[in-house]
């Protein structure tokens, strides 16, 4: 905590002295043993199980206190919600098998043409387009990109 008020406010004489005395002694850090006001930075020392700041007279009552190495942070066995917080998940669109078959008609490609741009059989393209197969993430990826439509939703948008 820094002091609030500037050097020369200090050299103001009895009366800042006494209006000051009030707040500034709630803030004076005492020996949580002794009471003695701290006359400099506090010790922090282990007394019966608790965390105490002490004055230097003190000190060699408790075992000096030494923070724990790294309080459950990044190391915490707690498991993080990592799915909650990654962006939406993208299922393959169920209603993609037309919407291939579509895409693919209007470029004017055949189902041979289509697999081989993006390097699947024939058959696939034909079990997508049928509905009798869903694409897996990456091949509707790659057919959404080749063919420019969305073949992708989030997730939620299809679990109730
Ligand atoms: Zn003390």
């Amino acid at each position: 905590m820094l002091a609030p008020w500037p050097d020369r406010a200090l050299r103001g004489g009895e009366r800042f002295e006494s209006e000051t005395s009030g707040a500034a002694g709630s803030m004076v850090l005492t020996c949580e043993v002794c009471g003695r006001p701290l006359d400099g930075a506090p010790s922090k020392v282990t007394m019966d199980g608790a965390v105490l700041s002490v004055c230097r007279r003190c000190a060699g009552r408790g075992k000096p206190y030494q923070p724990p190495p790294s309080p459950q942070r990044g190391f915490g066995l707690a498991p993080r919600p990592v799915r909650a917080i990654k962006e939406p998940e993208l299922e393959v669109d169920p209603q993609c098998g037309p919407m291939v078959k579509q895409a693919r008609e209007k470029l004017g490609l055949t189902q041979e043409q289509l697999g081989r741009a993006i390097n699947v059989k024939a058959s696939v393209v034909s079990h997508v387009e049928s509905g009798k197969m869903k694409p897996d993430i990456a091949l509707a990826r790659t057919l959404a990109r080749y063919l420019k439509v969305d073949l992708l939703v989030p997730s939620a948008e299809l679990e109730p």
